[in-house]
């Protein structure tokens, strides 16, 4: 039940629903309430992502159609649920969309990320004037946001968890030769972070302007993709950030012997790639995925951001909820980043 003490917003609110590939609509719904535990957020600014972005072109298996839109946000807690700990009205909170359950096997065995019940518990509809965080995510992945943070920067929360998870278990990068493949808003993320602890780091794509706006994040050399296996490159550590099949089948010639391959980008549903089972095997090729983020990679993605990492150099433009339709057909064409969407403009 609502605290009808607080109903300082409005009982009908507007949301973006993504009704089929291409296809975005505004509609006015009612202000969802915030049951026991759960927080309602005003949001402030809602981010698009690369997986909005797929799902916009051609649909995405964990993102349903017609429904609600986003789930990168931050924003002020509207009002609360019974119960809830930790938030009240007006604080300014930064978050991600899901949690684990902790209950199932995985959760059991620490592997947060591939909890089986994480996907179907998250929360999708940050494209809109509020929100509400239900309880088990306000529980673990809610943080207040330091005043001296914009709601820009705050809302890259959920896309710099993924980065941080898929560093997790590599070990430290200090000195290391890292290609990342890819000059989109996640590329840009990973370089940005392996720079900032110490990597040598390589960004390989096909654009010239996209390669050199990656140097500036941090990449020390960059290189045409058609032109990676003649310059002899050989890494440490290959961050594949472009989710083609081509590309994953070309990456393990660019590592070293014993050298690891990090599958960051993911491919079409039904894809498949063919790998040199000679070369993976006798040159002690790792290759590994990475999917998702646990609570701990999202407290480090928190703590990178409070600290100032740049990531809200990430963001082309900010603009109004209400131009959404055009935003998503500006990153069908390959323009801009990321862009920020506020209700309030
Ligand atoms: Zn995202
Ligand atoms: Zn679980």
């Amino acid at each position: 039940m609502r605290d009808d003490a607080f109903l300082s917003y409005n009982v009908s609110m507007k949301a973006a629903y993504l009704i089929e590939p291409g296809k975005i609509e505004l509609r006015d719904i009612p202000t969802p309430t915030p049951s026991k535990g759960e927080i309602l957020v005003k949001i402030d600014t809602a981010l698009t992502c690369g997986t909005d972005k797929k799902a916009f072109l051609r649909g995405h298996p964990m993102i349903p159609m017609p429904g609600p839109f986003g789930h990168e946000f931050s924003g002020t807690v509207a009002s609360t649920g019974k119960n809830l700990k930790g938030f009240k009205e007006g604080d300014e909170i930064m978050a991600v969309h899901s949690a684990p359950c902790g209950k199932c096997w995985y959760c059991s065995k620490g592997l947060f990320n591939q909890c089986l019940n994480i996907m179907d518990t998250k929360i999708l509809g940050a494209f809109a004037e509020y929100i509400v965080i239900p309880g088990h995510i306000a529980k673990r992945n809610v943080f207040l946001k330091p005043r001296h943070l914009s709601f820009e920067a705050a809302a890259m929360l959920e896309p710099l968890s993924c980065v941080t998870h898929a560093l997790t278990g590599i070990g430290s990068v200090k000195g290391k030769e890292v290609v990342v493949i890819g000059a989109g808003p996640i590329a840009l993320m990973h370089i940005l972070l392996l720079h900032h602890r110490g990597a040598e780091v390589t960004v390989l794509g096909r654009d010239h302007n996209k390669l050199s706006f990656a140097r500036s994040f941090g990449a020390q050399r960059a290189i045409v993709l058609s032109e990676a296996i003649s310059s002899g490159l050989r890494a440490d550590l290959l961050i594949e950030c472009t989710g083609s099949v081509d590309v994953w089948e070309l990456s393990p010639s660019l590592v070293r012997r014993g050298g690891t391959v990090l599958l960051f980008g993911g491919c079409k549903t039904g894809t498949e790639a063919r790998f040199d089972t000679h070369k993976l095997h006798y040159e002690e090729i790792t290759l590994k995925g990475s999917f998702h983020f646990t609570p701990r990679d999202v407290k480090e993605a928190y703590r990178l951001i409070k600290e100032g990492i740049a990531v809200e150099r990430l963001i082309s433009e900010v603009c109004g909820l209400s131009d959404i339709q055009e935003v998503f057909s500006y990153l069908a064409q390959g323009k801009g980043l990321k862009y920020a969407l506020k209700p309030s403009k």
